[in-house]
């Protein structure tokens, strides 16, 4: 039989060249998923399909690179697709409102047409690419309607969704201008999963109240003659590469621990994006220094600030708002001998990043909302076992479900984070060492390739 018995399709591709410092976080972040995809799709003769990163009038064939694993298959996008479905209508619209941010989100109706359209687009490319009966696996928000574009062009095989957001409880999903499309459409796949229970009830409640005929079920929705089954599947990371240091960031790190010059290290490490919770993480370590002024010169708070879609305005005013408070509070807060804060914007590689965690006395992670979060991850996989560091968590980080062991934390009362983060720096090592082994443990067991693995079996179990 003709075509690829399974297709992943997610809008960025894995290790494509970033067309511009904005992109480059959708490709880095992809690169998780490869290991956890990988197998099943060499395993299939798979391929993974997704937009090039180039831009152009017209030009938007496929091309199909088989050399590389997994095989990959690219278009260009035309120039507004790029403005109204990727940063407009995705980024826009869908990314802060299932965040949470009502008053950030904005509605255009030349957006959502672009991204009907795009929709579209990746459905017929992933029509030309798949066989029949072939799998096809949808990632994200940018895709939520490409099972319903399938379906019109008369997929028969299994049509998955992942999605890697946070789903918002029905009271923010109705205010989009076109909630009930978009249910709708999320309802011709033939399973939908998520990070958290809370999502997927979440999803299962909108369904319910928005879609048309639509009942829930015990496995998921029920609506226009077929079930939608709704699955929680949280992805887990590779914790091997971050459990051995890597002795090539030594040279760095051991600037590092001279600059420190014995203080304690309290670590950031985010895109930078609003719905991460710098700005009020910021503001928490400040409030920590003048509620518990023994610990003035005597740490430090490190803030990586990784660059990210750089073109969206509300992403330029946040990085503003970053820096002026870093420097208000090391300016307040400051000694001519000890910086509070420390403030880079750019990204590090995987064995810095791990040198980083190791390095840290107290991961401080917390975001408003977060769909997974897999730095809060990576930093528990990167301590040592016997003396690890404690983790500040936030309660809306969809890995809070998982970490039981860190201190969680609400990002929105300045006080409690101060008094949490207090609180981890005094950690005495036998309370460190009990809450890190459960979460190490887990982070281990939780592969991607697991992860992977359960969905896939779950969704050719569905159709
Ligand atoms: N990351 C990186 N370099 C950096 C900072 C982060 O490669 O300087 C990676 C990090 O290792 C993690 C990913 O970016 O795997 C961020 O994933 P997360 O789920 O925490 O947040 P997202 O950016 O997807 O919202």
């Amino acid at each position: 039989s003709k075509g690829a018995s399974l297709v992943v399709i997610s809008n960025r591709l894995p290790d494509a060249p970033a067309s511009s410092a904005g992109e480059s976080e959708r490709a880095r972040n992809v690169g998780g998923l490869v290991s956890g995809l990988g197998p099943a799709l060499s395993a299939r003769n798979g391929v993974w399909l997704g937009w090039s990163g180039g831009r152009h009038a017209d030009a938007h064939d496929l091309a199909i690179d088989a050399s590389s694993s997994p095989v990959r298959a690219s278009f260009d996008f035309r120039p507004e697709w790029h403005a109204r479905f990727y940063n407009g209508f995705a980024n826009r619209s869908l990314w802060p409102i299932f965040h949470g941010f009502a008053g950030r989100a904005r509605y255009d109706e030349s957006e959502w047409n672009a991204y009907v359209e795009v929709n579209d687009v990746f459905a017929r490319q992933a029509s030309k690419l798949a066989s029949q009966a072939g799998t096809v696996w949808a990632h994200d928000y940018h895709l939520l309607l490409v099972g319903a574009a399938l379906r019109r062009l008369g997929h028969q095989g299994p049509i998955g969704l992942f999605v890697h957001i946070p789903f918002p409880p029905i009271d923010l999903f109705e205010t989009i201008p076109w909630a009930r499309e978009l249910i709708e459409g999320m309802l011709a796949f033939d399973l939908v999963g998520f990070h958290t229970r809370r999502y997927a009830s979440n999803f299962v409640r909108c369904a319910q109240e928005l879609a048309i005929g639509a009942a829930r079920t015990e496995r998921g929705v029920r609506a226009a003659g077929r079930e939608v089954r709704v699955g929680v599947f949280p992805l887990g990371i590779d914790a091997t590469p971050f459990e051995a240091p890597d002795e090539a960031s030594g040279d760095e790190m051991s600037e590092l621990q001279a600059a420190l010059r014995g203080r304690r290290l309290v670590l950031g490490v985010d895109r930078l994006d609003y719905s991460k919770g710098i700005v009020e993480r910021l503001e928490a370590f400040g409030r920590m220094l003048e509620l518990f002024p023994e610990w003035r010169g005597r740490v430090s708070m490190l803030q990586v600030a990784v660059p990210s879609r750089a073109d969206v305005p509300e992403y330029a005013e946040q990085r503003k708002a970053i820096e002026t408070l870093v420097g208000r509070i090391n300016g307040l807060h400051g000694e001519a001998h000890w910086v509070p804060v420390r403030y880079v914007y750019r990204s590090y590689g995987r064995a810095q990043l791990a040198a980083l965690y190791r390095a840290a006395d107290v991961g401080f992670i917390t975001p408003l909302r977060d769909g997974m979060n897999l730095v809060a991850k990576e930093y528990v996989a990167a301590q040592d076992p016997a003396n690890p560091g404690a983790l500040v968590l936030s309660r809306f980080a969809g890995a809070a479900d998982e970490l039981a062991g860190a201190v969680l934390t609400n990002p929105h009362d300045r006080e409690g984070m101060a008094r949490d983060l207090a609180r981890a720096l005094d950690m005495p090592l036998d309370e460190r060492v009990q809450r890190h082994a459960p979460m190490i443990a887990r982070v281990r067991a939780s592969t991607p390739e697991v992860w992977a693995s359960e969905l896939l079996g779950a969704l050719e179990a569905a159709r």
